[in-house]
């Protein structure tokens, strides 16, 4: 059982996205996964793996992973969001964050929790973890 993983990376986080795809590399190449456009062309070229790519997040990317979650058709969300740069999509962004746990959806925001998300064992291919989700 493939899970559906999305990747967001914020301009000034993107070689942190980077950095910590190669080192999962091997981890993400067994998932279907997507992303925002800027961050998934370049983690296209940067891991040669499949990622779909949604419109640029300030062009509706965030809203189109969102509009997966509420679809029930994501499983997690490693989002490196920018905390010390004004973003012109902040209500995008802040709308993707909300999200996430409407639907309780489990959400990375840095490095150290997305190494704990996607170490852990429900993580694993073929593996399910039955997610409490709302009846809204
Ligand atoms: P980008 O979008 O991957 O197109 O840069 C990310 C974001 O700013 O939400």
């Amino acid at each position: 059982m493939q899970k559906t993983v999305a990747l967001v990376a914020h301009d000034h986080k993107k070689p942190d996205l980077v950095k910590w795809s190669l080192a999962h590399k091997n981890e993400l190449s067994k998932h279907k996964l997507v992303a925002t456009g800027t961050t998934g062309s370049i983690l296209q070229k940067e891991l040669s793996l499949d990622v779909h790519c949604f419109k640029s997040g300030p062009l509706g990317g965030d809203q189109q992973i969102g509009a997966l979650i509420a679809e029930k058709k994501l499983d997690c969300l490693i989002f490196f969001w920018d905390p010390l740069n004004p973003a012109p999509h902040d209500p995008d962004v802040k709308a993707l964050l909300r999200l996430c746990s409407v639907w309780n959806l489990p959400v990375a925001c840095n490095m150290a929790t997305a190494d704990m998300l996607i170490t852990s064992p429900f993580f694993v291919e073929g593996e399910t973890y039955h997610r409490d989700i709302p009846d809204l």
